[in-house]
């Protein structure tokens, strides 16, 4: 099944910003598209804003709500048609394996939007978008970013890592949870969940080796949940080394001496900066295709995500 991901529409060049403009984001439009399937929502254009329309803003009552107003005039209110919207339209993102939020928006921005008073005046950029918020809610598992992260390489790796992850996980319990279907997907997913949150990989592993203790509905959020969050560390060079290092381990017995300290060395050159990843991955990668291994070839780590979206490169 094809990867769907929820898109603000204003980031794939839908003309639906207040100003009759875009966003257009040519990750998204450009490259992305062509290996994902996207949902895009204009949450504004949904409650029946129009384009172009006056601005809006989220203000703090005096009272601590937090309500979506027009810029000009607060008591025009639209905190309450955009949260039937929300509550009407979240049930039928559920099969979403991932988000992409435009920025900086009231409704659809993911962190630092701005915060104003019931004075118009500015409590600082500590807000989430009302449409944004009752996503991330409702789905905490779900990779959520925004389109201006998605210019930082790390950050876009890592966000496409989660979607592929969340997207196997879908997969996988596609026709219901099992605890033989939780202990493949995390066999195939260990590595990587090494490389970018070692404490979760031991607790995770600890869960999974108890899963009879809890009740499936229960272990199956648990898992995700934790899951999601260990994905959502970055993976250090010092932890990807540490994974480079686990998974050598296992051509030991079957690489002449020269073989071994070829690799031992583009790990070290990778560990202090002087290789990129994809150095001792390739060498890997060629030792796993002259002497296979199962396990090793299942690892999701290896290839967390298609190779022609140039990512590590
Ligand atoms: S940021 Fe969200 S609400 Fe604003 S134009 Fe884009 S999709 Fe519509």
């Amino acid at each position: 099944m094809t990867i769907q991901i929820g898109i603000s529409a204003c980031v794939i060049g839908e003309k639906v910003r207040y100003d009759g403009g875009h966003k257009n984001s040519a990750f998204c439009s450009d490259i992305l598209r062509n290996f994902v399937s996207y949902v895009p929502v204009c949450p504004e254009l949904a409650i029946g804003m129009g384009t172009p329309r006056p601005a809006i803003r989220l203000m703090k009552t005096d009272v601590g709500d937090i309500r979506l107003v027009n810029n000009k005039d607060s008591s025009i209110d639209f905190t309450d048609k955009m949260l039937a919207f929300t509550e009407a339209k979240l049930p039928s993102l559920h099969q979403l394996s991932g988000y992409i939020v435009c920025a900086k928006s009231p409704s659809c921005g993911m962190e630092r939007v701005r915060l104003v008073n019931e004075k118009g005046e500015l409590q600082g950029k500590i807000a989430t978008g009302l449409f944004t918020r009752q996503l991330m809610q409702t789905y905490p598992w779900l990779p959520v970013e925004e389109d201006g992260r998605l210019l930082d390489e790390e950050l876009k790796e890592n966000f496409i890592t989660r979607v592929y992850a969340i997207h196997a996980w879908q997969q996988q319990m596609k026709d219901g949870f099992s605890i033989g279907k939780l202990v493949a997907f995390h066999s195939q997913f260990k590595f990587l969940i090494m490389a970018h949150h070692p404490t979760a990989y031991r607790e995770l592993g600890r869960l999974v080796a108890n899963a009879k203790l809890f009740a499936p509905e229960e272990l199956a959020m648990r898992y995700l949940l934790d899951f999601s969050r260990a994905l959502k560390q970055q993976a250090t060079r010092k932890q990807q080394a540490n994974v480079l290092m686990h998974l050598q381990g296992f051509f030991k017995q079957m690489l002449s001496a020269d073989a071994k300290q070829e690799l031992l060395q583009l790990i070290h050159q990778y560990r202090v900066g002087h290789a990129p990843l994809l150095a001792p991955l390739t060498l890997l990668k060629h030792h796993l295709r002259q002497h296979p291994q199962a396990y090793v070839a299942a690892q999701r780590y290896l290839q967390p995500f298609p190779a022609e979206l140039g990512l590590r490169a």
